[in-house]
């Protein structure tokens, strides 16, 4: 196991599309460790696999609150499948580190999947969850948190990540 070097906004490889995972390989399932590691590390609620630079569809999510157990989620080739209704919370990321802004998500979503063990799943998820499941989701299509924001928000969190040493995405 090894621990990655997340990617920081606004650093281009966060735009790739990922790609299907056709076979669970034995590099998958190192992957999959890697990301664990990494997202507990950090720490973080989930870790898409573009996050460190692989183009993979391959999300990790562990919504447990340092009190409890840890519940380790592992979705490959997810597929939002149903969402329902509206909530507002808000979130971070570790690819923007120290920005946490609030994201309008749908309250409810159904993601279908992949486990780690090639079995195919389907979860129904709500609140903080369902926030989780839906940001990382949008990650394998690089999509990210500050898209989702007005145009002020975006400048100013554009800003704050200049300060921390990035370029304008623009110009990147
Ligand atoms: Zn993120």
């Amino acid at each position: 196991m090894a621990i990655r070097s997340i990617l920081h906004y606004p650093d281009p490889r966060l735009r790739q599309k990922a790609a299907p995972v056709t076979e669970i390989t034995p590099e998958i399932k190192q992957l999959v460790e890697d990301m664990a590691e990494t997202m507990y590390a950090a720490p973080g609620v989930g870790l898409a696999a573009t996050q460190i630079g692989e183009p993979h569809r391959v999300f990790l999510v562990d919504i447990a609150g340092e009190d409890e157990p840890s519940k380790l989620h592992v979705f490959i080739n997810p597929e939002i499948v149903k969402t329902e209704g509206e909530q507002c919370a808000p979130e971070g990321c570790l690819s923007f580190p120290g920005i946490s802004e609030e994201i309008k998500r749908a309250s409810k979503v159904t993601v279908k999947a992949i486990g780690i063990d090639g079995k195919p799943f389907q979860l129904e998820a709500e609140g903080l969850l369902a926030v989780a499941v839906q940001h990382e989701n949008d990650h394998l299509e690089g999509v990210l948190m500050i898209d989702k924001m007005g145009m002020l928000k975006k400048r100013i969190v554009q800003r704050k990540m200049q300060k921390r040493g990035g370029v304008d995405e623009d110009r990147a």
